[in-house]
């Protein structure tokens, strides 16, 4: 999608701190931290929320969910917090699916 924020991460015209990558996913930093650790985990395929998840793309939410229990292991977290935002009022801003990892500090809830 030539104009998603986040396909540039993907390839790279827009710089990012890349935590790892496979062949399905991509997970950098966030630019804008809300916890000492904050991930985001983003499919390569553009989908633009999991509102509009196919069917057929659904194993990519599981693929999401292995990426982060390593990141987490990797960063050292034994608690964390993983948050998708769905749509503009719940505080989407990107429309490009993608799940933030956050942990390294204690969370409330309900969230805010
Ligand atoms: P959302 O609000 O859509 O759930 O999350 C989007 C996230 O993307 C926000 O936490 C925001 O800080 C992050 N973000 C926005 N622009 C950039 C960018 O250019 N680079 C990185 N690494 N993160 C970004
Ligand atoms: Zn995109």
């Amino acid at each position: 999608m030539a104009d998603c924020l986040f396909c540039k991460v993907i390839d790279g015209s827009i710089p990012a701190k890349i935590v790892t990558q496979n062949d399905k996913l991509v997970a950098f930093r966030d630019i804008n931290p809300q916890a000492p650790t904050h991930i985001l985990i983003i499919p390569k395929e553009h989908i633009e929320s999991v509102k509009d998840l196919k069917p057929e793309q659904a194993p990519i939410m599981a693929d999401i969910a292995l990426m982060a229990k390593e990141i987490a292991k990797q960063e050292g977290l034994e608690d964390f917090r993983c948050v998708f935002n769905i749509g503009a009022s719940a505080g989407q801003s990107v429309f490009h699916l993608h799940m933030h990892l956050l942990g390294g500090r204690p969370f409330s809830w309900p969230p805010g």
